[in-house]
């Protein structure tokens, strides 16, 4: 009989190249309430562990050193043995992941087993820096837990409402039939945002409104009525945006002249546009828009000048996209943080009808722009793990 006074739990898991952040979430009163998060980052370099409550104060840290090698196995069996404690409280109904490609087959989250996990093992070509790290730990549960329920959760499901036409690249039918298509990522951030819009602004919610997701990695999503419409990623998480590391839009005849030119192969030049473009590939200095927005070097402020400009442009596209504009939404770690990128982007919208409210933007929003304002701005923080436990709970029924 399951001790009736004890709540559901539902652990959320977004495992990347090099690092596993986790989120437990209670199920109380019918409500998912954050119980604890952390990561464990550098696993292949020097590990280091560390997990807090919902207020933010350390409930533990743990560092291997320097060379130490946990990899994902290690650090997933870490994390279990801290959780085995957090959980004592708990049932845990399931682990949801972020996994960032669904294909053509997910347009939903999927409850996974070992049919639907060798089909996301297909997706790996679609996205081999992120697919194959984000599945190693539902392998590894799988193998030490066949019973606990795990769903996948996609980057790339919010944007199949995208019109056909948004899907298309002008190329031959029988590789777009293969699969080469725009799908489009950070679909788990965009359908959160989409999910409290109403809360903040009723006309945005049932207009057209433009999210930037600037982050490590950035995009721009068109919303048409809450649902995704057109984004500026694509066939890969490499396009659109200029990034941290990554170079976004690039003219494809740039990768013929690398190849002919530079003898570079598919994987050298895999590494300059992911590792080595971007806000570092043009500073020369940092991916960090901080540490470039700080600089006096003119190469730093070329590269935030190009990042804006790669802004302005996309914001261009994606308000042609919609046909108008009523909102614009910042966020994730530049978006939600930079009120310097926030107020460059917003004069830069200016011929769109944006006008900012410098001290609302200062004080960080949540509405960002002027009272007359023919075009609502708004700060508001993105919430991936939440969408994912929300997900998870669904697909579960807990
Ligand atoms: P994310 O991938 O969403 O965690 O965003 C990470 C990025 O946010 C980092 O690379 C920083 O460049 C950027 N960031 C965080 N805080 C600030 C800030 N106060 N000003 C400018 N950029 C920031």
């Amino acid at each position: 009989m399951p001790d009736p006074t004890m709540h559901d739990a539902i652990l959320v898991l977004n495992a990347g190249s090099s690092s596993i952040k986790f989120s437990l979430f209670a199920v109380r009163g019918g409500e998912l309430e954050l119980d604890c998060r952390g990561q464990i980052e550098g696993i292949y370099t020097s590990p280091r562990f560390a997990a807090r409550d919902a207020a933010g104060a350390t409930l533990s840290e743990k560092a291997w050193g320097e060379g130490a090698r946990l990899g994902h196995d290690g650090a997933l069996a870490h994390l279990l043995e801290f959780l085995r404690g957090e959980l004592a409280d708990y049932r845990l109904a399931g682990v949801g992941h972020r996994v960032v490609h669904g294909g053509l087959v997910y347009t939903q989250p999927v409850r996974v087993d070992a049919g639907v996990l060798a089909t996301l093992g297909k997706f790996v070509p679609l996205a081999p820096l992120h697919q194959p790290h984000n599945l190693a730990p539902i392998r590894a549960l799988l193998e030490r837990a066949p019973d606990l329920a795990q769903v996948a959760t996609f980057d790339t499901s919010f944007h199949r409402t995208n019109p056909a036409i948004a899907q298309r690249f002008a190329i031959p039918a029988e590789l777009h039939d293969a699969g080469v298509q725009r799908y489009g990522f950070h679909g788990l951030s965009y359908e959160y945002i989409a999910s409290v819009l109403p809360q903040f602004d009723a006309r945005a919610a049932a207009g057209r409104t433009v999210v930037l997701h600037l982050g490590n990695g950035a995009s721009m999503c068109a919303l048409a009525a809450g649902r995704s419409v057109a984004s500026t990623m694509g066939f890969t998480a490499l396009e659109g945006l200029m990034m941290g590391t990554r170079s976004g839009a690039i003219d494809p005849g740039v990768l013929l002249w690398l190849m002919d030119e530079r003898g570079m192969d598919a994987r050298a030049i895999e590494r300059l546009l992911y590792h080595q473009s971007g806000l570092l590939g043009v500073s020369g200095i940092s991916s960090d828009m901080r540490a470039l927005l700080a600089s006096g070097e003119p190469r730093a402020k070329l590269a935030v000048d190009l990042y804006v400009y790669r802004i302005r442009r996309e914001m261009g596209s994606l308000a042609a996209a919609l046909g108008g504009l009523d909102a614009i939404v910042f966020t994730a770690g530049i978006g939600e943080n930079s009120a310097e990128i926030r107020a460059r982007v917003m004069a830069e919208a200016a011929w769109l009808g944006v006008r900012a409210n410098g001290r609302a933007n200062a004080r960080g929003g949540p509405r960002i722009s002027a009272a007359k304002s023919r075009v609502a701005a708004w700060t508001i923080p993105t919430n991936e793990e939440l969408m994912i436990a929300r997900h998870t709970r669904r697909v579960l029924g807990v």
